[in-house]
This record gives C-alpha cells, structure tokens and sequence, in this order.
C-alpha cells in the first residue's frame, strides 16, 4: 500500500484495509504522524461539539425557569389569539385617538 494510498484511509481505515494500513504504517513515519494528526483534529472537533452542547442545555435551562416577572406570565394562549387581542386594543387605541382629536376641533 502506498503513501497516498494509506492516507485516503486516516484516521479510521475501513475495515476491509485495516491490515494494510496498520502494515503500512509499521514501515512508514511520516504517515503515522499523520495519523496522529488527524486523530488530534477529531478529538478537538469532538471537544468543540461538547462544548457547544453544554452552551445549548444551560441556554434551554435558563429559558426553562419560570419568568421572574409577575406582569408576564407564561401564557398558555394561541400566538394567534395574542396577536388578534393586541390588534383589538391597538383599534380601540386609534379610534379614542381620533375621538379626541375630532371633539378637540
Ligand atoms: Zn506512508
């Protein structure tokens, strides 16, 4: 097996090859310094991955606990039905706007 060879196959060979490489390797330096290489590449790709987990469970914990503010509570209302009662005291809003502004003139 040759260098290039023996390199498509790092860090984990197929099973298929797995003789060949470890032979290969046995006999040759600077593909087992590859591997190493690559290996130390996987283990900090896997250390990031960890990492960026742990910030993903403490960002859901905290989003988890109730709110701390009495005046907005969790609603267990539709968005939809929210947006409809926003878009009620919104109207409601604009037409005692107007109603002064007309009695005002
Ligand atoms: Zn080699």
């Amino acid at each position: 097996m040759t260098c290039a060879e023996t390199r498509r196959q790092l860090p984990e060979p197929d099973p298929a090859s797995l003789g060949q490489v470890e032979q290969h390797l046995l006999t040759c330096p600077p593909c087992r310094v590859e591997q190493q290489a690559l290996r130390e590449v996987d283990r900090r790709i896997e250390q990031l991955g960890q990492h960026r987990l742990q910030l993903a469970s403490q960002v859901l914990q905290v989003s988890r606990t109730p709110s701390p503010l009495p005046l907005l509570p969790r609603s267990k209302t539709s968005p939809l039905l929210r947006l409809t009662g926003l878009a009620l005291v919104g109207a409601g809003l604009l037409f005692l706007v107007l109603l002064a502004f007309f009695r005002v003139r």
